[in-house]
């Protein structure tokens, strides 16, 4: 697997530190060390067509089989609204495979599995319709 991202360059996940400061390690192997810095580097990690990172990172028991991170679907931005305890809010900027702009609005759950942060799932907020990102 050869990601031809340069380190130099703006991290996808927004964070304005370049990729070899933020995520680019975590794709490396090091452990994410809080849930919000494992959600950067799944996004990151999807922005880069980084199939086997986000399902390295996923909980065995809500993990699909298989991921194709090449549809087409263009990752614009992430903010990340909030975090408290195992759960994170974002919203991340798409644009679809068929060029429709798509704002996906998640809070997602993460638990410690074997000493490193792993995804479970997540739903979208109540409020979402409501306050637009
Ligand atoms: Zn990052």
């Amino acid at each position: 697997m050869a990601l031809a991202y340069p380190p130099f360059k703006s991290c996808p996940c927004g964070s304005g530190r370049s990729y070899a400061h933020c995520c680019g390690p975590f794709h490396a192997g090091m452990r994410a060390p809080t849930p919000e810095a494992l959600m950067r580097s799944r996004y990151s990690a999807y922005a880069l067509s980084n199939a086997a990172y986000v399902l390295d990172t996923w909980h065995p028991d809500t993990r699909p089989a298989t991921l194709d991170l090449r549809d087409g679907t263009r990752y614009l931005g992430l903010r990340v609204r909030g975090s408290a305890g195992n759960h994170v809010e974002f919203t991340a900027q798409l644009r679809l495979p068929d060029g429709e702009r798509y704002t996906l609005r998640e809070n997602s759950e993460f638990t410690q599995l074997g000493g490193r942060w792993v995804y479970v799932d997540g739903v979208t907020p109540a409020a979402a319709d409501a306050d637009p990102a």
